[in-house]
């Protein structure tokens, strides 16, 4: 396995929940380690091309309303198999399709308002990460 960066997005409902803690210390479970963060409130055009891979689909233009109603936590974790790890604890897509235990299954509410983004490819990943974080931002561990 290789040491991999992901990208992540805690979303506006989790926010509203007040679940920030719970939802990091998963991460931390999975031996996942947080090497960039900040708030943000996205604005449409930040949001519209941070899903450009969406861009047409039914979904599109509700999912960016729902990404700019309230204050994002964005975030890149660094770990072995960081992709799948991540994408594992938070979930499928579908809160009522996700296994017990997920993130998406604790903390979600539907299809759109699921808690959570994790970047599905290291392609995907690369983009995302660069989107909202210059080099300069992401730290090294010096024990690692
Ligand atoms: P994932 O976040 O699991 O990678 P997708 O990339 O397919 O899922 O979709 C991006 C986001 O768009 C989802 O996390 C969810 O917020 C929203 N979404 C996906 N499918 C639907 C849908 N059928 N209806 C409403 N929103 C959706
Ligand atoms: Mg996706």
């Amino acid at each position: 396995m290789a040491v991999e960066r992901t990208l992540g997005v805690i979303k506006p409902d989790a926010l509203e929940k007040g679940v920030i803690g719970e939802i990091l210390k998963r991460a931390e479970d999975a031996n996942l380690k947080m090497i960039a963060c900040k708030m943000a409130k996205l604005d449409k055009k930040r949001a519209e091309g941070f899903y450009a891979v969406h861009k047409g689909k039914s979904f599109f233009d509700s999912l960016v309303t729902f990404m700019t109603s309230g204050p994002v936590l964005i975030f890149t974790l660094e770990g072995e198999n960081a992709i799948k790890t991540w994408r594992g604890v938070m979930g499928a897509t579908n809160p009522e399709e996700a296994a017990d235990g997920t993130i998406r299954k604790d903390f979600g509410t539907n299809v759109e308002r699921n808690a959570v983004h994790g970047s599905d490819a290291p392609e995907t990943a690369k983009f995302e990460v660069s989107y909202f974080f210059e080099n300069h931002e992401l730290v090294s561990y010096e024990w690692m």
